[in-house]
């Protein structure tokens, strides 16, 4: 596929030629052609996956579409927000890219700086603001912007935003956007707290959701064990020995949950440690340093504690539990195969857990192999009709059926547009 086969206009082809870009990254796949129908999106992502393009391109093709319907000034159209002066830089550095050929100006506002150039950038009139919300805040305040005409909103990095504390700078922004907008939602993780500012945020949005690029597809294997929840540690014990595995990163649910899974390993004399938000900053660092040391063989995490994880070439991650929003599968799988290492990733599910396997099955369309032989293998399958159904519906086909798995070498994932979280 090409940036042409995007029903992309020719300025920006012919900039992105220029730029040496051949073919879209899958989040540009998956992000443009909905983004051009004017769609809202919750994208999953981090840096490194193009998805600033991903959105950079369409809100340019937008606002050309939009030209010279406004007489006069320009007014701000479209606003991205960004949690650090430096990713606001480096969006602005590709706007100015993509938009070498197209007449739509922007400006870009942060603090820690003098604001005198910034309002008279402002002054001159903009049709693209990108700002970190404090900056961007006090001219509001100062009456040096107004956000009525914005028919955009980008709001970058949203796990870091929250991570940096700037929710409440977040939601002043939000109250004085106009209702009827486009909004286009990124983060690095789906968390609970994301997806509750996201649902707040977004109208029947279009979710995508890519996993780093230093991950490729066919270096991680990924299996499932159905078993019930009181099975579940001692097939892990099992699982352990049986596969030899000696440095895993094991995610749960639950703060608790970590706590109880690594004491329940240590008891049986495997070496291992949890972190999660309610161990002091000590403990974590000793935790992670034993793990990257392999003086701790397992690392129970939670998966807002293992963002600060970074260990290279994690052979194996399991999934003790499964996580509630289906993306943050896909984030917690892209810890393994790292570096170009073979990975796998193995999940543990319970019937309980079956809504949101499904919700992972429909979401990746990626083989997973069921783990049939062992143990404490439990009579339950994805294939089966629940008794209770989850309120998203559910995905007729399940595993082995997929047309649509890893792509140009990167996992790339599109949840159909019926699909609603849970979290
Ligand atoms: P991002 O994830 O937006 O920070 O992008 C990561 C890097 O990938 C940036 O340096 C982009 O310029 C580059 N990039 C984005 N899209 C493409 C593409 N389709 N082909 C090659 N490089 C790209």
């Amino acid at each position: 596929m090409t940036f042409k086969d995007l029903k992309l206009i020719q300025p920006l082809l012919t900039a992105l030629d220029k730029i040496g870009y051949t073919e879209p990254t899958p989040i540009q796949k998956q992000s443009i052609p909905p983004l051009l129908e004017g769609r809202d999106i919750f994208g999953c992502a981090q840096t490194g996956t193009g998805k600033t393009a991903a959105f950079a391109l369409p809100i340019l093709q937008l606002l050309d579409s939009k030209k010279g319907q406004q007489p006069g000034r320009r007014t701000i159209k479209t606003l991205v927000l960004a949690p650090t002066r430096e990713l606001a830089l480096q969006i602005a550095e590709n706007f100015k890219e993509y938009s070498l050929h197209l007449d739509i100006s922007f400006t870009t506002i942060f603090g820690g700086v003098s604001q005198v150039n910034q309002v008279k950038d402002l002054q001159r009139g903009v049709d693209i603001l990108i700002a970190t919300p404090g900056r961007l805040l006090d001219l509001m305040q100062q009456g040096y912007i107004k956000l009525n005409d914005i028919k955009i909103f980008v709001l970058d990095e949203a796990d870091r935003m929250l991570d940096m504390g700037f929710i409440h700078d977040i939601k002043k922004v939000i109250a004085k956007l106009p209702a009827q907008r486009q909004t286009m939602f990124f983060s690095a993780t789906a968390a609970p707290d994301i997806m509750k500012l996201a649902n707040t945020l977004l109208k029947d949005p279009v979710r995508v959701a890519v996993t780093p690029v230093s991950t490729t597809a066919e270096l991680v294997g990924q299996k499932v064990y159905y078993v019930s929840k009181n099975n579940k540690k001692h097939l892990l014990k099992q699982v352990l020995e049986t596969e030899k595995i000696d440095h895993v990163l094991v995610f749960t649910r639950t703060k608790h949950g970590a706590d109880k899974v690594a004491k329940d390993l240590s008891k049986a004399g495997i070496k291992a440690e949890a972190i999660h938000g309610n161990k002091s900053q000590g403990a974590r660092e000793r935790a992670l340093k034993g793990f990257k040391d392999r003086t701790i063989h397992v690392l129970v995490a939670t998966d807002i504690a293992s963002r600060g994880i970074d260990v290279d070439k994690l052979s194996h991650v399991i999934n003790f539990e499964i996580p509630e929003v289906a993306e943050t599968y896909v984030h917690r799988i892209g810890r393994t195969g790292r570096a170009g290492s073979t990975g796998i990733a193995i999940s543990f599910c319970m019937e309980e857990e079956l809504p949101y396997w499904k919700g992972i099955l429909k979401l990746t369309q990626q083989d997973i192999e069921v783990v049939k032989d062992h143990a404490y293998a439990e009579n339950i399958s994805a294939d089966r009709p629940m008794a209770s159904a989850p309120k998203n519906g559910e995905a007729k086909k399940s595993q082995g059926k997929s047309n649509n798995g890893w792509r140009g070498g990167r996992k790339s994932f599109h949840k159909p547009k019926s699909f609603q979280s849970k979290a």
